[in-house]
C-alpha cells in the first residue's frame, strides 16, 4: 500500500531484485536437462521448482518421475549428498550476493569432506553490474533508486558509489519493514529535494559500510567473475559468477554433460519490462486473466518476491 501514500510526481517501480524472475530461460532449461541425467538428484530452493522455462518446470520433471527435492539451505544439499553417495546430487545456485556465500561455504566444505557427488549449478548474480545496465537505459528515466538492504549487508556501500559519481543518481539502502520503506523514500526525497546525489544507508543495523568481510572472502575464493545473462536485461559482463578452476569437480556443468533443448520465452510475458521498471505488471495484458499465482506464465509471478506476485496479492 506504500505506492498508494506517494505524493503526485512520485512514482515506485519495482526492479530485478528477485533472484528467480532475474533467471534467464536457458538457466531454467539447463537445469532441467541436469534434472533428466541418469539417477541424479536436483536439490533446490522451492521457487524454482515452479519456474517455467521453455517446455517444462521442475516440478513437472518431478511429475514425470525425476528426484528433485525443496532444501532450505546449500548445507542441506550435503546431506543429501552424504546420504546418497552411488549417487550424484546437484544443487540449484541462484541468487544474488546474499545466498552466494552459503553456496561457496557449502563448496568450500564438500571439498573438505571429499564429497565426490556433490556439484552445483551457479547462475549467482550481483547486482551493481545490473544497476550499471540499468541507469545507462535511454528509456528508464530513474531518478533515484531503493538499494537492496540484504545484498547491502553482504557487499556494503561502496559497490554503490558509481551511481552516484556515475550517474548523479541519489540511492538509499533500505530494509524491508514498512517504516524502513517510509524512511528509506523520505531519505531519498531529501536528497533530491537538497539537489545532492549521495549513497546513503538507511538500514544501519542490518548493514556495515564495508558490508561482510568474511562473506566477500569466501565468495572471492570459490567464485570468479564472468558474464551472466539476466532475464529482461540480457547479458551483463561480470555480473555473474562462474566455478574457479580450483572447485572444478563440483561445477554441474563441468561434471554433466548435457543437451540444452533451444530456448522459448514464455509468449505474452512481459516480465523483461517489469524487471527494467518500464511497466507495473498490471499493465501486462496476462495480469490477472491469464497469469496467476497458481497459473503463472512467468518468473515475475512464480516467486513471493516477483513484482507480478506482489501486485497481484496487494494491488
Ligand atoms: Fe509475465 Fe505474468 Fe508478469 Fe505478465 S503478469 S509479466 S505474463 S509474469
Amino acid at each position: 500500500g506504500i505506492r498508494s501514500l506517494m505524493p503526485e510526481g512520485c512514482r515506485l517501480a519495482s526492479g530485478p531484485g528477485c533472484p528467480v524472475c532475474v533467471t534467464s530461460n536457458h538457466d531454467i532449461d539447463t537445469v532441467i536437462a541436469l534434472s533428466r541425467v541418469p539417477n541424479v538428484i536436483i536439490t533446490t530452493f522451492g521457487d524454482m521448482t515452479r519456474v517455467p522455462g521453455s517446455t517444462s518446470s521442475l516440478l513437472k520433471e518431478q511429475a514425470a518421475g525425476r528426484d528433485i527435492r525443496i532444501v532450505y539451505s546449500p548445507l542441506d544439499a550435503l546431506t543429501v549428498a552424504k546420504e546418497n553417495p552411488t549417487r550424484p546430487v546437484i544443487f540449484v545456485g541462484v541468487g544474488f550476493e546474499t545466498t552466494t556465500p552459503l553456496v561457496a561455504m557449502a563448496i568450500k566444505r564438500a571439498k573438505a569432506m571429499g564429497l565426490a557427488n556433490f556439484s552445483v549449478y551457479a547462475a549467482h548474480k550481483n547486482m551493481p553490474g545490473a544497476l550499471d545496465v540499468l541507469m545507462g537505459d535511454p528509456e528508464l528515466k530513474v531518478n533515484a533508486l531503493i538499494l537492496p538492504g540484504h545484498v547491502s549487508t553482504i557487499i556494503g556501500m561502496k559497490p554503490y558509489q558509481f551511481l552516484a559519481e556515475k550517474y548523479h543518481i541519489p540511492g538509499v539502502i533500505t530494509g524491508f519493514e514498512p517504516l524502513d520503506v517510509l524512511e528509506g523514500i523520505a531519505m531519498i526525497m531529501r536528497q533530491l529535494h537538497e539537489g545532492r546525489a549521495e549513497i546513503e544507508n538507511a538500514y544501519a543495523r542490518g548493514v556495515m559500510p564495508e558490508g561482510n568481510p568474511v562473506a566477500l572472502a569466501a565468495i572471492d575464493e570459490v567464485f570468479d567473475t564472468c558474464t551472466a545473462t539476466w532475464r529482461g536485461l540480457g547479458p551483463i559482463e561480470g555480473s555473474g559468477y562462474r566455478i574457479r578452476d580450483e572447485f572444478a569437480d563440483f561445477d554441474a556443468m563441468r561434471v554433466h554433460e548435457v543437451e540444452v533443448e533451444p530456448t522459448i520465452e514464455p509468449k505474452g510475458c512481459r516480465c523483461g519490462d517489469v524487471l527494467r521498471g518500464i511497466m507495473a505488471p498490471s499493465e501486462c495484458p496476462l495480469f490477472r486473466k491469464v497469469c496467476t499465482p497458481e497459473n503463472p506464465v512467468g518468473p515475475c509471478m512464480v516467486s513471493s518476491e516477483g513484482s507480478c506476485a506482489a501486485y497481484f496479492r496487494y494491488y
